[in-house]
């Protein structure tokens, strides 16, 4: 199942303090292994990590990546300022919390890595369900994210976008986040010519058929907005087809700088996430007063535009 858009870091179990007692602690930089090449694979016998000039890999004994590791790692993120227009540099709201240690244990304890770099845990996928997923300057991806055979690199694309957008100003809120993340996605995705899977729980391929009842934005586009905003995460995940739609118009609309000019708008505030007035109010001041109304107008032509794209796209893949 593909899970790009489902960050739920409290489903993967962190292990348990006992089995950690045993670790090895001195863990080391294991670039020497890494050769490169993306044919090679790399079985990691024990933890690890590497250290590139903007993040840090922390590498959990068991996974199995390419050889190519970093250059994967360092064209993702090229890709996604290019696409969103910001730049990974350090800011203010670089923030860690050591997910690492909940996640990965005390393995990587005393290391030297900088803390002002991306910090990135590649795990092995246990089949629990447990899903990737990103904090403000820390992710969880697992290692057949970087396998062709699993076609889930969109995935990287999702979350590295959602920590290129958090150093820039406090959180927008969960639709133009996840917006950010989806947008990041599908485009990482046709520029790196590898399949966005996940596209196709926003349409149906047979039919390019939105898999959302879009006159629910169209009648009240504001209200749907504030309601999806602030909305328990469910199965349907309405704040990511709003938010996904919300950006691909945002970006056609006002040009591909407004995600820069949103966040300097935002800039000047402490805290927005679940404050809907204030989000709206950035959003019309960076774009206009009748942005919801501009929105509903472009939606049904927009959208499906959008979608037939996304088709077209697919069908390279063989689908
Ligand atoms: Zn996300």
């Amino acid at each position: 199942m593909l899970s790009a858009c489902s960050d739920n870091k409290t489903q993967k179990e962190p292990l348990a303090a006992s089995e950690e007692s045993n670790m090895v602690s001195a863990v080391t930089e294991v670039s020497a292994r890494f050769s490169g090449n993306a044919g090679d694979q790399v079985l990691m016998e024990d933890y690890g990590y590497l250290e590139g000039e903007r993040y840090v890999l922390y590498l959990e004994k068991g996974t199995t990546l390419p050889g190519d590791l970093k250059n994967q790692v360092e064209e993702i993120m090229r890709i996604d300022e290019q696409i969103l227009g910001f730049s990974f540099s350090v800011t203010d709201y670089v923030k860690n919390h050591h997910w690492r240690e909940v996640f990965l244990g005390d393995a990587f304890q005393g290391i030297q890595a900088s803390e002002d770099k991306v910090q990135i845990m590649i795990a092995r996928d246990q089949g629990d369900g447990a899903v990737e997923w990103s904090d403000t300057n820390e992710i969880m991806l697992f290692d057949r994210d970087f396998d062709p055979e699993y076609s889930t690199r969109e995935v990287i694309f999702h979350e590295l976008a959602h920590v290129l957008r958090l150093r820039q100003s406090p959180h927008l809120g969960q639709v133009l986040e996840e917006g950010i993340g989806c947008y990041a996605q599908y485009h990482g995705s046709i520029l790196s010519e590898t399949p966005c899977w996940s596209c196709l729980q926003y349409m149906s391929l047979e039919t390019a058929e939105s898999r959302f009842d879009d006159s629910v934005i169209i009648q009240d586009p504001e209200a749907a907005f504030r309601k999806y905003n602030v909305a328990d995460r469910n199965a349907a995940q309405p704040e990511y087809q709003y938010g996904f739609r919300f950006v691909s118009f945002l970006m056609e609309e006002y040009g591909d700088d407004i995600l820069q000019r949103l966040s300097a708008t935002a800039a000047k505030y402490q805290y927005l996430e679940t404050d809907n007035d204030k989000i709206i109010e950035i959003i019309k001041e960076a774009t206009s007063e009748d942005v919801f109304e501009r929105f509903a107008k472009w939606l049904p032509e927009g959208w499906k535009r959008i979608s037939e794209n996304i088709e077209d796209s697919l069908r390279k893949y063989g689908y």
